[in-house]
């Protein structure tokens, strides 16, 4: 029996507004999409927190035994400047700036992406389409469009009709906008004057000749629509009709509200049953961006290089720090919180680690079945990881206590004990115990630090203390933590 038949899952539908009981399409199969990055910077760490909430809901799945497949793409084309159909393609920009050929934007950054992405331990996806690998796909989908007479061609470029769209749909169900407000608040913007109504959105734009990310199709030299690019290649990889579509909360208008109706004007049919999104990282109470600066990106994590951070934090403190709040809540970052998560983590790793030292006792004070279900009730709730986390420090009590002779537990217990803590530390959540090193013999790492408390030991044996403090302090600096214990020096990554 497959664990997705013992446990209910709850998914909260951006649609709905409600948690609805999980049913995917195919029994044991589920199909995701998510919008992955337009490769044109580095992602920072607020495009990390989308991603990394969205490998959790992949890892659970794949964890109560369904075949997930997980596409998300990489935008290398067609993503303009603003939300309005206008201003430059971001990557064929950067690659003028640079003067460089916009595929050398493109690969650079997609590199930069999956680097990013393993250092977070988070897992690749099934499938990583690119726009600019679909252009025939999203060509065959405007014709569709256009024969069922939701799209209208003016000067090489195709429009979407919205307002005639919504005439026979609706137009702002997803996110809860309607076309009439819409109309009301929306100002005449100049450049736009080939749109029948500045509400319409381009499924085809013809190139300027300066513009040299362009293909051939039936109405001009050009390139696709941004949005036209999700609804492909969805539908290529998993159907007119999928199970769950995922993005960041600033995805869901426009570029979600159009993809549906894209699909639904190209297909007839609602493309999606479960749309999640991610709620954003905030840097002093704004939203993280690559376009205001307002940001953080990984590597200035992990090396303490950025001024409002006192230190270096590893990748999975981060994700630690992430996870301790629901993906669908504001997370602010800051340095505070991450030295508190970094404290809470290792000492969450310090009880796992204790655990094969407890002698089993006859009987036991922690119900550690009703435990284990509460981990799986955490997760069942709409991939509540905050509730997860607590009920993980539930258990790092229990084995303190009983580590200290308080408490016990049987054999039986300590065992699905480490099983279910194993499972949801390292398969569910994706973190690494990074003291693990240590224990790695061979490792060089390991090797290098242990010279270095050599080198301590003999200093303060020699009471030349200023260098004994300095090897210490230097060492915390670079993340690694030295503990003097009664055995000697141990050391942990931060
Ligand atoms: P982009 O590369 O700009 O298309 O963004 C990639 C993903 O990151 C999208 O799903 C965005 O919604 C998401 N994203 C952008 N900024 C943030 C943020 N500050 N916090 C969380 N997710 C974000
Ligand atoms: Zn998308």
């Amino acid at each position: 029996m497959k664990l997705y038949q013992q446990q209910e899952l709850h998914i909260y539908n951006s649609i709905s507004k409600t948690k609805e009981k999980f049913t995917p399409i195919n029994e044991g199969a589920v199909g995701m999409y998510v919008c992955g990055p337009t490769v044109y910077s580095n992602v920072h760490l607020g495009n990390c927190r989308t991603f990394l909430a969205f490998d959790l809901v992949f890892r659970y799945l794949k964890h109560l035994g369904y075949k997930v497949r997980y596409v998300r793409n990489i935008t290398d084309a067609g993503h303009l400047e603003n939300d309005a159909d206008s201003g430059e393609d971001r990557i064929a920009k950067k690659a003028r700036i640079e003067m460089v050929e916009p595929m050398e934007i493109v690969q650079r950054y997609t590199v930069d992406f999956h680097t990013t992405m393993d250092q977070f331990n988070a897992l690749s996806p099934s499938i990583e389409p690119t726009a600019t690998g679909h252009i025939i796909e999203q060509i065959q989908i405007i014709k569709k469009i256009l024969s069922e007479g939701y799209a209208y061609e003016v000067n090489g470029s195709v429009y979407f009709d919205v307002h005639k769209f919504n005439a026979a749909h609706d137009y702002g169900k997803l996110s809860g906008r309607n076309l009439e407000d819409m109309v009301a608040n929306t100002r005449e913007l100049e450049g736009q004057s080939d749109k029948k109504n500045p509400q319409d959105f381009a499924l085809w734009k013809k190139a300027e000749p300066v513009h040299i990310m362009r293909w051939p199709s039936p109405w001009s030299d050009g390139f696709p629509g941004w949005h036209l690019e999700c609804t492909a290649m969805s539908t290529k990889y998993l159907g007119k009709h999928f199970d769950i579509h995922g993005g960041g909360m600033d995805l869901k208008f426009p570029h979600h509200e159009c993809e549906i109706a894209q699909s639904e004007a190209s297909t007839g049919v609602n493309p999606v049953n479960y749309w999640m999104h991610a709620n954003m990282l905030t840097l002093n109470g704004k939203k993280m961006a690559k376009s205001t600066g307002n940001n953080i990106l990984p590597h200035e994590l992990f090396t303490g290089e950025n001024d409002i951070l006192s230190k270096a934090f590893s990748a999975t403190v981060t994700k630690f720090f992430m996870y301790q709040a629901n993906y669908r809540s504001n997370l602010d970052f800051s340095n505070e919180a991450l030295v508190a998560s970094e404290k809470g983590f290792n000492r969450l790793m310090e009880s796992y680690r204790m655990l094969p030292e407890i002698n089993a006792s006859t009987e036991s004070n922690f119900d550690v079945s009703k435990w284990r279900q509460s981990c799986y009730d955490a997760m069942n709730d709409d991939f509540n990881s905050p509730i997860l986390i607590a009920q993980l420090f539930e258990a790092a009590k229990a084995i303190n206590s009983t580590k200290e002779g308080k408490t016990s537990l049987t054999q039986s217990d300590i065992e699905i004990l480490q099983k279910t803590m194993h499972d949801f530390i390292f398969n569910v959540l994706g973190l690494e115990d990074t003291a693990n090193i240590q224990s790695n013999d061979g490792n060089q790492l390991a090797d290098a630090v242990n010279i270095l408390i050599g080198l301590r030991n003999q200093a303060r044996a020699n009471k030349d203390f200023a260098t004994s403090d300095l090897i210490r302090d230097q060492l915390q600096e670079a993340g690694i933590q030295l503990k003097d214990g009664k055995d000697g020096t141990t050391f942990s990554l931060n």
